[in-house]
């Protein structure tokens, strides 16, 4: 069995330690005997629709996410869109999130068209949200750090990745923390989040490779170590929010 991940973006979009959303789930699919290919997409490369299993979109500045937009707005896009279609799976955090919304509405710039595969829509406020995010999803704990001025509205279509505990998450408001709908996953936990919340890792495994390979079962790891560091910055996030 083999994995495909394609990187999006990873000049722009990998910001606070992002990148490590990649190495955890390859090294989770390795750890399984599972082979993986990772690649990157950049800003003027062709994208193809067929061969990513997963995809990784991190989160970034505006104006890099204004390069991303345009990258997307021609046959990038809509390549991206028929890979999800066709069953890819997508982990996004914070402006890559955002970008796979309706649009990102910057402060004191046009707005940011976005994917449009997310039934959601981000506008910018005047207070950054910085700091810890915990939050509690159907599936486990989900701890990360946020920075963002983007709020994050969903739509119908699209529902809370998790309810917020402690943190701002997807607009300070409504106390929901990022969106699923479908196989594609937002959140605004950067950190990187998977390696500290391995639950989210497995279930984008299984999308991914369900992709190609039909039903799969994930053997399970040890995850005491990984289960430790959520437990010590779950602690942190409530004594120090
Ligand atoms: N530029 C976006 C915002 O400020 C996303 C930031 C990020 O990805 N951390 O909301």
């Amino acid at each position: 069995m083999d994995l495909r991940i394609c990187h999006l973006y990873p000049d722009l979009m990998s910001i606070y330690g992002d990148r490590g959303n990649v190495i955890a789930l390859t090294q989770r699919a390795r750890w399984r005997g599972i082979e993986v290919e990772a690649r990157p997409h950049r800003a003027g490369e062709r994208l193809e629709p067929d061969r990513a299993d997963l995809y990784f979109f991190g989160g970034g500045q505006d104006q890099g996410q204004d390069v991303v937009s345009k990258d997307l707005a021609g046959p990038n896009g809509d390549a991206l869109r028929r890979s999800i279609a066709g069953g890819a799976a997508v982990l996004s955090v914070c402006g890559g999130y955002q970008l796979l919304g309706r649009e990102y509405v910057p402060e004191a710039a046009p707005a940011i068209p976005g994917l449009g595969v997310l039934d959601v829509t981000t506008r910018a406020g005047k207070v950054r949200f910085v700091g810890n995010l915990l939050a509690e999803a159907e599936r486990g704990t989900l701890i990360g750090f946020e920075n963002h001025s983007g709020r994050t509205y969903l739509g119908p279509a699209a529902k809370p990745l998790a309810k917020v505990l402690v943190g701002h998450g997807n607009n300070g408001e409504d106390r929901t923390e990022g969106a699923l709908q479908g196989r594609i996953v937002g959140t605004y936990c950067h950190g990187s989040v998977l390696p500290k919340n391995p639950w989210l890792a497995d279930l984008l495994l299984l999308w991914a490779l369900e992709r190609r390979h039909g039903p799969v079962t994930l053997a399970p790891l040890d995850d005491a170590d990984e289960l430790a560091a959520q437990r010590a910055a779950a602690e942190v996030a409530r004594t120090r929010p």
